[in-house]
C-alpha cells in the first residue's frame, strides 16, 4: 500500500485548503506556494503515488485531470493567454508530494520549459 500524504488530508477535508473544484474523481486546490499569478493543483482522489503507477483502469479518472485543469483555466481567465501544465515524477522529476498531481501555471508568460 502507498503512503499516504498531505494531499489525502486535503481531499476529505481534515486539513485546510483552498480548494477550487472536487467531485467524485478529482480535487484541485491553490498551491500554497504559487509560483505564478494562477497555480492549481489537480489531484486523483484516489492515492496514485506517481505516473509510473497509472494502470489502464485510471485512465478516466487521468482524462478528468485535463477536463478539470481547462475549466479552471477558463475560470481563472487564463485560457486565452496561455499556461502550462504539469506532472513531476520522482527525484529527477522534481516531484515533492508523492500523490499525482498536475500544475496549472499561468496568468504571466511563462517564458521557455527549462531542462537545467
Ligand atoms: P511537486 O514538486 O511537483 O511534488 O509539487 C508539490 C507542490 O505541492 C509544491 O508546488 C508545493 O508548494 C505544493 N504543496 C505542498 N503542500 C501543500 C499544501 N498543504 N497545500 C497546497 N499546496 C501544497
Amino acid at each position: 500500500m502507498a503512503e499516504e500524504t498531505i494531499f489525502s488530508k486535503i481531499i476529505r477535508k481534515e486539513i485546510p485548503a483552498d480548494v477550487v473544484y472536487q467531485d467524485d474523481l478529482v480535487t484541485a486546490f491553490r498551491d500554497i506556494n504559487p509560483r505564478a499569478p494562477s497555480h492549481v493543483l489537480i489531484i486523483p482522489n484516489k492515492l496514485i503515488p506517481t505516473t509510473n503507477d497509472v494502470e489502464a483502469e485510471d485512465e478516466l479518472v487521468m482524462g478528468r485531470l485535463f477536463t478539470v485543469a481547462k475549466k479552471i483555466a477558463i475560470e481563472e481567465g487564463i485560457a486565452e493567454d496561455g499556461y502550462r501544465l504539469i506532472v513531476n515524477c520522482n527525484p529527477h522529476g522534481g516531484q515533492e508530494v508523492y500523490h499525482i498531481h498536475m500544475h496549472l501555471v499561468g496568468g504571466r508568460p511563462l517564458g521557455p520549459m527549462l531542462l537545467s
